[in-house]
């Protein structure tokens, strides 16, 4: 496949440097019997390490010239599925909820301009995954990792810790892809938590107030959840922000994910009792 020519609108940086791929394929441990999925196989460096493990390999590629060749490649493989299609139109929960055996596994040298979107499609179905093995932009894996209060520290942070425990497992330097993009990338350990970290009480609710309070980073708590109508009047927000002793002048970055849990349910006895 080398002859591909790489599209930059598809974030197609191939992984060239073998022992990079070892190294992923390692963390993901893949054996007979694993699920797993890869997303943007590309030009197959990590999925023929897949494939010989002799796992359940479904890759879903979008760019319309690789997928046929990969299905041509390992046509006498019976453990391996290629799909066309663009994986953030993809119902995560459909093409892997229904295969019987163990919950999936996931590997993906991830195209970098939809990363945090594909990541947030995760976080919708925690439950699907025992493992997810992704490599992200460097800046994004610091965003994951980041403590309260550092500039990183957002909501793809509190997002992901509320499912998942999250280790950065190593840097990976431009070279080791072609055509060579212009940053670190980082290889990220995403493990499913048994049970969310936090009690939200509705986490549709708890991802309105971690987006409302991220929405203006340089404005007080106060003014950010204010403004998102989260509550009606600003008497019960101030109210509901005193109960949960939480200084209505700090900003959002400086909660923690249980300072957050402790709003959003908060706000939605507040919401209850109206
Ligand atoms: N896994 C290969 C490797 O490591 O060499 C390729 C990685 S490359 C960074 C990203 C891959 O994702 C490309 O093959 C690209 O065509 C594919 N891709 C881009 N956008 C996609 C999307 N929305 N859905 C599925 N695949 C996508």
């Amino acid at each position: 496949m080398s002859k591909i020519r790489a599209i930059k609108m598809l974030g197609q940086n191939f992984l060239v440097d073998r022992s990079v791929v070892s190294r992923i394929v390692e963390l993901v441990a893949p054996s007979p019997g694993d699920n797993i999925l890869e997303i943007g196989p590309g030009q197959g460096a990590m999925t023929r390490e897949l494939v010989a493990s002799g796992a359940n390999v479904v890759a879903v590629e979008l760019d319309r010239r690789l997928a046929p060749l990969l299905a041509n490649e390992f046509a006498g493989n019976d453990n391996f599925t290629v799909i066309e299609a663009d994986i953030l139109d993809t119902d995560l929960a459909e093409l892997l909820g229904s295969s019987s055996g163990s919950p999936w596994k996931v590997a993906a040298n991830l195209p970098y301009n939809i990363s945090s979107q594909v990541l947030l499609k995760f976080l919708d179905t925690p439950q699907l995954f025992s493992h997810l093995v992704l490599m992200l932009q460097k800046e994004v894996g610091d965003r994951l990792a980041a403590p309260p209060a550092c500039k990183e520290y957002g909501i793809l942070t509190l997002f992901s810790r509320l499912h998942f425990d999250v280790c950065r497992e190593f840097i990976v330097k431009p070279g080791a892809f072609h055509p060579v993009p212009k940053v670190d990338s980082a290889v990220l350990s995403f493990r499913p938590l048994t049970k969310p970290r936090a009690d939200v009480g509705d986490e549709l609710l708890f991802r309105r107030v971690v987006k409302a309070a991220f929405n203006q980073r340089r404005k007080t708590l106060w003014n950010c959840l204010r403004s998102a109508n989260l509550l009606d009047g600003s008497e019960q927000l101030a109210k509901v922000m005193s109960t949960c002793a939480i200084d209505p002048g700090r900003r959002g970055e400086t909660l923690s994910l249980e300072e957050f849990a402790t709003l959003t349910r908060g706000i939605l006895a507040a919401k209850g009792s109206t």
